[in-house]
């Protein structure tokens, strides 16, 4: 395969390659875009003209320096040992194969695909979206040989994506549809997936039937069928080995992969927690499961189309840097949609706060986040969760959990933090503290009310605080 032809580089070097604000030509898609998407699906062979590109919409030529367009990315693939389970783990390779290009930066998936364009590339002479789509298939032929012919459409033209958007939107609802049929009990193996390790090297999703990848794109039957048909591609097997830890999920073939892939870094993860020893996220999670330390035991979800900030007054952007990277973040997780309607969603940590199940914590959700699992909610609990619409402000949350009686107000942690009594001993010998935004009153500091101390990602580690008033030097006399 050579893209010698082509007036720039391909290669996996470029992958993690940023384009910022002021190196950009275009964007498309986005959060700022209203309708735009990828789609990967099998096809007859005959269904198939190998090698075509067909744009449908302005092209480079068309665009003005600075703009924001719609993409649509239908990629058709044929093959005889082809099989519709593996629509979505070759629609996720969208992402690394435009991330191959250098000056092409692509972020997340499904409908929230979001790309830039440096200027360097245009300069260069990238004046035809066509080249993308040749990028494209010839990174899927050699890099998925199961994949004999394959054909794309690029759709940037705002009247006209509408139709396949909505069609794609079909195809992602009957995947998901098809991943809420069974549970962790219900299997005997588990599968890892290493593909955006490019981004965040210490960073594997562990999928399992009921925690859905962190991209929202992989479920387990996609991860089952792609670790079939390529065992030593980045979607393995995870046997699960003994389960340590029923309620947690914690099983000892999950800790071992992690600690092999994440290179040592992490040694143990708990499937069902955000506080304690939770999943690495990457950077194309979904959403953010947030805690709100104000609330004792109470969680937000904010997702990408939120529209300004979430209830702790921070934007997805702000909690993206925070809970991305790789990295285990108690308290910031990076999780999927689907995973959010699982029965083991956060399960150890509403449980133990003596909550019927997990999505019991959840107090606050971004609309956008609670117009699509509403009808999935527990019908006792959706009208007990906020919104923006309900509730803004963070010290006025409080007050309307009581009035709607949300049953975060019945645990001691919510009893707690309401009524500014510190826990004693919050922390127990070897766990994890849980991070989020920790207010810190010094009182007699700085007036009658003291201040906040805001302390971000970060683990403190200390015998004793001592804090001394500095009185100002005396004049010599
Ligand atoms: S978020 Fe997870 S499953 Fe999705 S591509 Fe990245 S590593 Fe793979």
């Amino acid at each position: 395969m050579s893209f010698s032809d082509l007036p720039f580089e391909v290669g996996p070097v470029y992958e993690g390659e940023r384009i910022r604000g002021n190196q950009m030509y275009v964007e498309l898609g986005g959060p700022k875009i209203e309708k735009h998407f990828e789609l990967t699906r099998v096809k007859k062979d005959k269904e198939i003209e190998d090698g075509k590109v067909t744009i449908i919409g302005p092209n480079i030529k068309d665009m003005e320096e600075g703009g924001r367009y719609p993409i649509g990315i239908l990629v058709e693939v044929a093959g005889p040992e082809l099989e519709e389970d593996l629509e979505a783990v070759f629609e996720r390779r969208i992402h690394e194969f435009c991330n191959f290009v250098n000056g092409i930066m692509h972020l997340n998936q499904r409908y929230t695909n979001w790309m830039r364009l440096s200027k360097s590339l245009i300069e260069k002479g990238f004046n035809d979206l066509t080249m993308l789509g040749t990028v494209l298939i010839r990174l899927y032929k050699a890099e998925l040989p199961i994949i004999k012919k394959a054909q794309v459409t690029l759709i940037t033209d705002p009247e006209k994506i509408g139709e396949t958007y909505d069609f794609a939107l079909e195809i992602y609802n009957k995947r998901d549809e098809r991943a809420r049929s069974i549970n962790d009990e219900d299997v005997d193996m588990f599968y890892g997936c290493v593909l955006c390790q490019s981004f965040a090297p210490t960073h594997a999703c562990c999928i399992t039937p009921n925690r859905m990848s962190l991209c929202g794109s992989i479920s387990w039957f996609d991860a089952r069928a792609a670790a079939r048909v390529d065992p030593k591609g980045p979607l393995f097997e995870v046997p699960m080995g003994k389960c340590l830890n029923e309620l947690a999920g914690e099983f000892e073939g999950v800790n071992e992969m992690i600690k092999k892939r994440s290179l040592g870094d992490i040694e143990r993860i708990y499937l069902y927690s955000g506080m304690e020893y939770p999943h690495t996220s990457c950077g194309c999670f979904e959403a953010i499961d947030f805690f709100i330390p104000e609330t004792g035991a109470g969680h937000g979800i904010i997702d990408r189309n939120h529209d300004g900030v979430a209830i702790n007054g921070l934007p997805f952007s702000a909690m993206a840097n925070q809970t991305g990277g790789g990295k285990q973040m108690p308290g910031f997780n990076g999780i999927s949609m689907q995973y959010i309607i699982s029965p083991k969603y956060q399960k150890y940590d509403g449980i133990k706060s003596g909550l019927d199940s997990g999505i019991h914590t959840i107090v606050w959700m971004g609309k956008t986040v609670k117009d699509r699992v509403y009808e999935f909610l527990p019908e006792d609990l959706r009208d007990k969760i906020a919104t923006e619409e309900e509730v803004a402000d963070l010290s006025d949350l409080p007050a309307w959990l009581e009035k709607v009686g949300h049953p975060i107000i019945e645990t001691e942690e919510y009893k707690a933090a309401v009524s500014g009594v510190e826990e004693e001993e919050w922390e127990e010998e070897g766990a994890m503290v849980p991070m989020g935004t920790i207010g810190m009153t010094i009182p007699g500091v700085g007036g009658a009310g003291g201040f906040k101390v805001i302390l971000k990602n970060c683990k403190i580690h200390a015998e004793s605080i001592i804090i001394k008033k500095i009185e100002p030097k005396r004049k010599k006399k």
